[in-house]
């Protein structure tokens, strides 16, 4: 772990457990580049931490500060989601500039500090997510090559096998479903919420439909 502190940060309110984890990718070029950004005081952007894509891991902001990463974002009806978690960056060029499975060595590292991260707070599986999970309508990120079941195996978040539709909910409750998870959906659209759903539990297909098969991923979730 390296010390590269960023001056992007400030109390945490009072009486708010720290009870979510927000995974992103930095969606830059390079580290160099998302550090740089992510210490710059007049980008007001930060993590708590940054890991390289061979595997080092950058400390940013001390866990007990609130950091600026999620943004506008909200989950299980919690608007300030900054003011509630740890947020790790994962270098990645991202969707924009070049998207790119994420390196064993990264992995690797991030599942380490992830495991580390909850057991030192209260972060319950369902509160282990990505940025898009919080902020559908704008974000892609970790997005769908991020190895979500291979946390969820090593005890970091939840996963749903797939499994057969017969008999289970049909698609057009999924929106419902995502809500009472915890997804902020728009009434007026909930293709972004969807979208978001199927990067995190439903990677083979990310297509912005609520079919039965996210419906039943999403139904065993709640189940957890
Ligand atoms: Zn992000």
């Amino acid at each position: 772990m390296i010390d590269s502190l960023s001056p992007n940060h400030e109390p945490r309110p009072a009486d708010t457990p720290v009870d979510m984890l927000v995974f992103h990718y930095t969606g830059m070029a390079d580290a160099a580049t998302a550090l740089a950004r992510l210490r710059d005081p007049e980008a007001k952007v930060s993590a708590h931490y940054l890991v390289d894509e061979d595997g080092t891991v950058h400390r940013l902001v001390p866990e007990d500060r609130r950091a600026w990463h999620a943004g506008e974002a909200a989950w299980r009806g919690h608007g300030d989601v900054n003011a509630r978690s740890i947020g790790i960056e994962l270098v990645n060029p991202g969707h924009d500039l070049g998207y790119r499975p994420f390196p064993e060595a990264q992995m690797r590292a991030a599942i380490a500090l992830a495991r580390a991260v909850i057991q030192r707070h209260p972060v319950p599986p369902r509160n282990v997510v990505g940025h898009a999970d919080v902020a559908p309508e704008r974000k892609k990120d970790p997005g769908e090559l991020f190895d979500w079941r291979r946390l969820a195996g090593e005890g970091v978040g939840l996963w749903a096998e797939p499994v057969t539709a017969d008999g289970g909910p049909a698609g057009d409750v999924l929106p419902d479903l995502l809500h009472r998870f915890g997804y902020p959906v728009s009434d007026d659209d909930p293709i972004p919420a969807v979208t978001a759903f199927q990067r995190h539990f439903r990677p083979e297909r990310v297509d912005g439909m609520p079919d039965a098969e996210c419906a039943a991923r999403a139904a065993a979730l709640l189940d957890r």
